[in-house]
């Protein structure tokens, strides 16, 4: 496989990745596509859990947060051209696609709209299956496939979400999450308003790697739930009062992964699971990474963590999701196919599994 001219996406884009360069299909191909919130994404997978094309594209808003409307313009743009380029890097017409499954929430409506309107089209257009998958279950099913993790606690971290997720009776159950943002955004947030960029975990990473004192932050751990409103105040107080920004990220990290850790502990023991694994964004954290795994080990436990561009937001793990709905039988007509911005893991019934 040649390079890839993602030029034509905007100035965030990853570039397309093909494990596998045109294999022969096997069996059932889903193309799944992901916008729940600042990335837009089409991922094309076969039956063997094999990911034919993952291509995808973040907003980076220059300024502030994110804005639903434009995240959601934004998708609209690429959602076609990066079908297209999907299909290319799989090698496959969009003919030969099976079943489009879409990311139906939760999310920020505007952007879940604008995919739900290209999943429809697209698969009107091929006569093709569509199915609506929950974003959450889907970062544990491509966990699942990809590594050997058979029945895990996923400890799923983004920048919108955070939650401690197991299956138990027929379905993904939520046994905590956090009570205001996810650790993602806190992260995000604390770089940005000490004027540090954007994505800022990956910024906090390499600057804690140059801190060392743990400053004094709040550890808000509430049963299984957490709370990080409090300790992003705190860690700004910190950094105003003229503490190092390295230091501040340090105690950041060493803080907020720790009650992520505890929660995570306390699940598997309580649904007696000897699997963690790690989803999200912010699971590409090394750090996380350490602190989970030395946990898991501690615990005669294993820690799995699938490779980076499964753990971000992607159309690959839609898919994935997709096809194994599909396979177990589930159909939806366009009138289920309405998004829900605050789609529960554990509305759906897990029937594939
Ligand atoms: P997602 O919402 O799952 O696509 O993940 C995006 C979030 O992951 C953003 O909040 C990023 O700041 C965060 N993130 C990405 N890489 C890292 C990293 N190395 N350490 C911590 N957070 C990260
Ligand atoms: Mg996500």
């Amino acid at each position: 496989m040649g390079a890839l001219d993602t030029s034509k996406f905007g100035n965030g884009s990853e570039v397309a990745r093909a494990y596998i360069p045109r294999p022969p299909s096997a069996g059932v191909l889903c193309l799944g596509i992901e916008g729940t919130a600042h990335t837009v994404g089409v991922g094309i997978v076969d039956e063997k859990a094999r990911v034919l094309a993952n291509v995808y594209d973040m907003v980076r808003p220059e300024k502030g947060g994110i804005h639903p409307r434009e995240a959601a313009n934004h998708h609209a743009e690429l959602v076609v051209p990066m079908i297209r380029k999907a299909a290319d890097v799989a090698g496959v017409a969009l003919r030969d696609v099976d079943v489009v499954a879409f990311s139906q929430g939760p999310g920020l409506g505007p952007c879940l709209r604008t995919v739900a309107t290209a999943a429809r089209a697209l698969a009107l257009s091929i006569d093709a299956p569509i199915v609506g998958v929950n974003h959450c279950v889907a970062h544990l099913e491509i966990g699942r496939a990809v590594t050997d993790a058979e029945d895990p606690v996923l400890l799923y971290v983004s920048g919108g979400n955070t939650q401690v997720i197991a299956f138990a009776r027929g379905r993904y159950r939520v046994f905590g999450e956090t009570l205001d943002i996810g650790v993602g955004n806190m992260l995000d947030k604390f770089a940005r308003e000490t004027g540090h960029g954007f994505p800022g975990g990956p910024i906090l990473e390499r600057a804690a790697t140059e801190g060392g004192s743990l400053l004094p932050l709040p550890y808000s751990v509430k049963g299984m739930d957490v709370a990080f409103s409090g300790l992003l105040t705190a860690a700004l107080q910190l950094h105003r009062k003229g503490e190092r920004f390295e230091d501040v990220a340090f105690s950041i990290q060493e803080v907020a992964f720790a009650m992520l850790c505890e929660v995570t502990e306390r699940a598997m023991a309580h649904v007696e699971k000897d699997e963690v694994l790690l989803g999200g964004g912010v699971a590409r954290n090394q750090r996380l990474q350490g602190m989970v795994d030395r946990m898991a080990r501690d615990r005669d436990a294993r820690m799995f963590v699938p490779p980076a561009e499964l753990c971000i937001d992607n159309g690959a793990m839609i898919a994935w999701t997709g096809l194994l709905m599909h396979k177990a039988g589930v159909r939806m007509s366009v009138e289920d196919t309405v998004v829900d911005q605050r789609f529960r893991t554990d509305e759906v019934d897990a029937v594939w599994r």
